[in-house]
């Protein structure tokens, strides 16, 4: 069977791609590992949306039940340095919008649909003279002007392809939950609380029409080597948490993730490109994943469209440069900024904790810079 355009990984990213491309008459296949999110039982990730992401979304007609944040305080703990980025001083009515991760991806597989084909995987990909053939694991064969890999972290399609990846171990756990906040007064507010135990960030949720909030705590491995990880929420949580003006309470179970990050060296080579987690990750601190892999498939959609219309090969070199050459120096840029911040946080170092919290309030004074950070975390600017 040969197709225009085939996509490993039926996740948020890839559904977007589908979707967009139908809109313009560019059909594609899904091929998906996994069973559909509607099977899975656990619905307690949530996932923070960029005004981009969020407008890219709505442009889909994906409408989804969300808290708008139009604060984020960043502050240290243990010292007197805070940050606060008001939607108002970048013109936005919202910073961010959170929503649950597993709403958004069911709303888009249900639209994406009849195009995926579940508990399926690619097991080789090799290149013909026009087209890239690919085989599955049931042993067919399938034939495409282009394949793209959205299959996340360890992307098949990137290994197969040997793109060469640059891997990054935080040596830290991410533990996340809902929670409940005894006052309810800060809805459209999150917070970001650096400390010795770890980097505590709370957003509001909307989940099933009450007002939640959703907690990702980003703590060192060595802090939880030899204590589970419910005695060590139950025993830390009141204590990082005591800028906060009211109780934070746990409302479900914990999930954990290990922490690092990657980039590819290359997002490309001909008939084959890579986009999202399976291109690049990164902290979930910033809360930019998805919106960075939003970012991408939107770009890679503008370049294979407008090859499409002008009747050029969408899986040709010079088409898939152009996305790679838009969107790895950005992706890098902010793979980077990361990785400085959580250095800066991670250090125990006197010195850097005095000079932390001192830029940390001159940050906080310089309207422009603000401006700036804003701007880029919220997905405005594009090459
Ligand atoms: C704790 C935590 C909190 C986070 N919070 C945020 C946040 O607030 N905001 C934010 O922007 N980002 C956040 N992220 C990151 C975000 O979840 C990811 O960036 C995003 O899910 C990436 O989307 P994706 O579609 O590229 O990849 P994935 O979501 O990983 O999807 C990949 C898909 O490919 C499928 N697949 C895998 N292997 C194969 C294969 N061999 N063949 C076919 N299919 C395959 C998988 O089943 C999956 O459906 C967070 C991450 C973590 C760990």
């Amino acid at each position: 069977m040969k197709y225009p355009v085939i996509i490993s990984g039926g996740g948020i990213i890839g559904c977007y791609i589908h979707l967009r491309l139908k809109q313009e008459g560019i059909p594609s296949l899904i091929i998906e590992k996994g069973l559909a999110a509607r099977e899975s039982e656990i619905n307690i990730r949530t996932i923070s949306l960029n005004p981009s992401t969020y407008k890219l979304l709505l442009d889909l007609g994906i409408q989804l039940e969300t808290a708008s944040v139009n604060t984020i305080k960043v502050s240290d703990r243990d010292g007197s340095g805070k940050i606060e980025f008001v939607a108002s001083e970048v013109g936005e009515e919202a910073l961010s919008h959170v929503a649950m991760f597993n709403d958004l991806l069911d709303k888009m597989q249900d639209l994406a649909k009849p195009a995926i084909q579940f508990e399926s995987e690619i097991t080789s990909i090799s290149k013909l003279e026009e087209l890239t053939k690919i085989t599955l694991n049931n042993n067919s064969e399938l034939k495409t002007s282009l394949l793209i890999g959205s299959d996340g972290r360890k992307s098949p399609v990137a290994q197969l392809s040997n793109f060469i990846s640059k891997d990054n171990d935080y040596k830290q756990t991410a533990f996340t939950f809902l929670a409940s906040e005894e006052s309810a007064s800060n809805i459209f507010v999150a917070s970001q609380i650096f400390s010795d135990k770890g980097i505590f960030a709370l957003m509001p949720i909307k989940h099933e029409n009450k007002n939640m909030f959703s907690v990702v705590w980003s703590v060192p491995n060595i802090l939880i080597k030899d204590i589970n990880i419910d005695d060590f929420v139950s025993k830390n949580i009141d204590t990082v948490t005591s800028n906060i003006s009211s109780k934070i309470t746990l409302e479900s179970e914990i999930i954990s993730f290990p922490l690092s990050n990657h980039h590819l060296d290359s997002y490309m080579k001909e008939g084959v490109v890579v986009v999202g987690d399976a291109a690049h990750s990164i902290h979930p601190l910033a809360g930019q994943g998805i919106n960075l892999g939003f970012a991408d498939a939107d770009i890679l959609c503008e370049e294979i469209i407008a090859a499409f219309k002008k009747g050029y090969s969408i899986g040709s070199y010079r088409v898939l440069k152009k996305y790679e050459i838009r969107r790895k120096s950005i992706n890098e840029i902010m793979l980077k900024a990361m990785d400085g911040f959580i250095g800066l946080f991670g250090s125990t170092n006197i010195y850097i904790k005095v000079l932390r919290n001192l830029g940390l309030n001159l940050f906080n004074k310089i309207s422009f810079m603000k401006v700036f950070f804003i701007n880029h975390a919220s997905g405005s600017h594009k090459l």
